[in-house]
């Protein structure tokens, strides 16, 4: 019965938040989280949200159903942010999902329907949501090693190695941008090897795009993606609005396929209709609707990108500041996005939680937008210590 399941593993990021907010010192500093924050440590809705809510309650007529695909007219609207000079191929279709994490395991469900024997090649680590969700799906995960944390650098040769080792149609998982957990972005030149391998091998495409925006701009943060629609017959992207536009409970993405024709597109369309049915039926309208909103009000439109650019300067400054503190630190302002890692051992986040007040995942795993204008030099002079020890 019931009673007789096992005890789940408690996520260590969850237990991680759990032990910060028990901790009474007033001056603890929380690297651990996901989310963007401002400088004074706060998470705020976007000038151009509230707005496009306020809009959104002042206009909205009815909440009757939209159907699987969601808000269409928010995913078209998407398009040229997403897709960039591809939003016009027809070979590319594309509906709402709850999140990216939706986007994800649909994209995956559509795999495991089209190819169940296909595998996924994945770099470690990843987003610690991609392996279950992959397995979740019954597709097969080969690892290979991404990156090198105490070398601080992208293990390219193992990639390159491993895609070449792929057999057709495997899948191969890849980050968008902003690399998540280790803020390390493969360059444009290896962006360039990667696409020219998937197109050799025959490999299919999968891009997590979570973060556009993040690093360097929208077009910039999508330039690895976009190559790769420039070569590739078919793709799947797994796109996400919930960090761009700060939305994050509000569960806005999409999925995005592409195949070699229109018509191969749709009848893929159909079946992803159908694993959407099966999961959610529908994705949940507020988000979405809010996003379209801004996307189809040219006011609110040009001033996105100044709140998004204010994030992801923000982002970049401290990068900036904890890079200039250290040699050891100097390749934290080569990464991008929230989060980067440090080569730190087990004992050593201990020694940051319990002496300093500093949570951080165990993995060394931080998020540079954590830490509040005022907590920054703080945790530098923290880590610095700690890696003198
Ligand atoms: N992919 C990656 C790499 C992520 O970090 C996240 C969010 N943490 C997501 C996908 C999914 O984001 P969401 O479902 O919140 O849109």
């Amino acid at each position: 019965g019931l009673a007789d399941l096992p005890a789940v593993e408690t996520d260590s990021l969850l237990q991680l938040i759990a032990l910060c907010n028990a901790d009474p010192r007033a001056e603890k500093i929380d690297v651990g989280v996901g989310v963007f924050r401002d400088g004074e440590g706060r998470t705020p809705i976007l000038k151009v949200i509230k707005d496009a809510e306020q809009s959104l309650l002042d206009t909205q007529e009815s909440k009757s159903y939209l159907g699987m695909a969601g808000d269409k007219r928010y995913t078209e609207l998407l398009r040229p942010i997403a897709l960039g000079r591809h939003a016009g191929d027809d070979r590319i279709a594309g509906l709402q999902t709850p999140g990216g994490c939706g986007a994800l395991r649909l994209g995956f469900e559509l795999i495991a329907t089209a190819n169940p024997q296909a595998r996924v090649i994945v770099g470690t680590p990843t987003w610690p949501n991609h392996p279950p969700i992959i397995r979740a799906v019954g597709l097969q995960i080969v690892e290979y090693p991404y990156y090198d944390r105490d070398g601080c650098r992208i293990r390219f040769e193992a990639m390159v190695d491993a895609l070449n080792d792929a057999r057709p149609g495997d899948v191969v998982l890849l980050h968008g941008c902003c690399h998540n957990p280790t803020g390390a972005d493969l360059s444009d030149d290896q962006w360039d090897e990667v696409t020219r391998i998937i197109v050799d091998r025959r490999l299919l495409p999968f891009v997590d795009i979570a973060y556009q925006g993040f690093a360097r701009g929208l077009e910039q943060d999508a330039r690895g993606f976009h190559g790769l629609l420039d070569v590739c017959d078919e793709l799947i992207a797994a796109h996400s609005c919930d960090k761009n536009f700060s939305v994050y409970r509000d569960r806005v993405g999409s999925l995005y396929v592409k195949t070699g024709s229109t018509e191969a597109t749709a009848r893929a369309m159909a079946h992803v209709s159908q694993r959407a049915r099966e999961m959610w039926s529908m994705p949940p309208d507020h988000g979405a609707a809010a996003v379209r909103i801004v996307l189809d009000t040219p006011e609110l439109k040009t001033r996105w990108p100044d709140e998004l650019a204010a994030m992801r300067d923000r982002i970049n400054a401290v990068r900036k500041r904890i890079a200039a503190a250290d040699p050891r630190l100097a390749y934290i302002g080569d990464q991008f996005g929230m989060f980067s890692m440090l080569p730190v051992t087990k004992d050593q986040v201990l020694a940051l939680r319990e002496k300093h007040a500093i949570y951080m995942a165990d993995s060394g795993r931080f998020n540079v937008v954590g830490l509040s204008d005022e907590q920054v030099d703080r945790f530098i002079t923290a880590v610095v210590e700690t890696l003198d020890a």
